[in-house]
């Protein structure tokens, strides 16, 4: 299974399901290091703006033309987009929570 390194120890910590939760804003701990792993947020931005582009974009589509084909050019471009979002995201390092 595809793993991804993790940006803190540079050890291939991070499972796919981990990376595709980080392109949904999620942030996980290495479990090599502990170390808090989060997506490059301003890219992550443009992503999230892509999808509700892309769902809004093909809907309005359907409404339009009465034609629900489009809706299967939204899946795959989601499907499309969920690719980019595992494979070309980059990690950054989150600093430890400290404890108060
Ligand atoms: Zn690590």
């Amino acid at each position: 299974m595809a793993a991804f390194k993790c940006p803190h120890c540079s050890e291939e910590t991070i499972s796919l399901k981990d990376k595709y939760r980080l392109g949904w804003w999620a942030t996980v701990n290495c479990k090599q290091c502990g170390g808090r792993v989060a997506a490059f947020p301003w890219v992550l931005m443009m992503m999230t703006m892509l999808y509700v582009w892309n769902v809004l974009w093909w809907v309005g589509l359907v409404n339009f033309e009465h034609s629900y084909h489009y809706l299967g050019y939204l899946a795959l471009c989601w499907v499309l987009l969920d690719l980019v979002n595992i494979y070309f995201i980059p990690l950054c390092r989150l600093k430890k929570k400290t404890p108060r």
